[in-house]
């Protein structure tokens, strides 16, 4: 979405507050999920801009809404993922690098944040989501998830090398 920043630019007002969505119908802005994820709503932006003596910052959250498996034992999982977004405001011409990411620019009195918003939405989205912290996973033999409780397979041994080759020699005597 657009926001016409006019009253702020004329000195007119010293705050303005947005919210609004971006969906997944706006093909300017898609959203592409990491695999294994989809989104399942809308981002929804809220924010405000500010103007002090001519120093203008925003700042913004964008929450959306998740589906995804854990990394660890493939249970669905859905949560929502929070990206704040904080910028200085500058008007266009007035800035050496307008490609810097601490700043967003007001072209004719108007800022269009989405498509940054979006690209950093799909750069700080976890690259990997497990169900909880302490997720067990599956066991590697029968693929059970060990989340609710041990799956029966023997547990491997960990086996000091010198009793290995000991072992061996009674194997063979067998
Ligand atoms: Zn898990
Ligand atoms: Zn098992």
């Amino acid at each position: 979405m657009v926001l016409d920043l006019s009253s702020l630019l004329s000195g007119k007002s010293s705050r303005l507050d947005f919210e609004y969505e971006i969906t997944q119908e706006d093909e300017e802005n898609a959203i592409l999920p990491p695999d294994d994820v989809s989104f399942t709503a809308p981002v929804r932006v809220k924010g405000y801009v500010t103007d002090n003596a001519g120093y203008m910052s925003l700042k913004a959250s964008a929450e959306i809404d998740y589906k995804s498996r854990c990394a660890r034992c493939l249970e669905d999982i859905f949560g929502t993922f929070i990206l704040e977004f904080n910028r200085t405001v500058a008007t266009l011409g007035t800035l050496q690098d307008e490609a810097n990411d601490e700043y967003v620019v007001v072209k004719n009195g108007i800022l269009d944040i989405d498509r940054e918003l979006v690209e950093d939405l799909m750069l700080e989205f976890p690259p990997k989501l497990l169900c909880k912290e302490e997720c067990a996973g599956l066991c590697p033999k029968c693929g059970k998830s060990l989340n609710f409780g041990e799956c029966g397979c023997p547990k491997k041994k960990e086996i000091d090398p010198r009793l290995a080759i000991l072992q061996k020699l009674l194997e063979n005597d067998e």
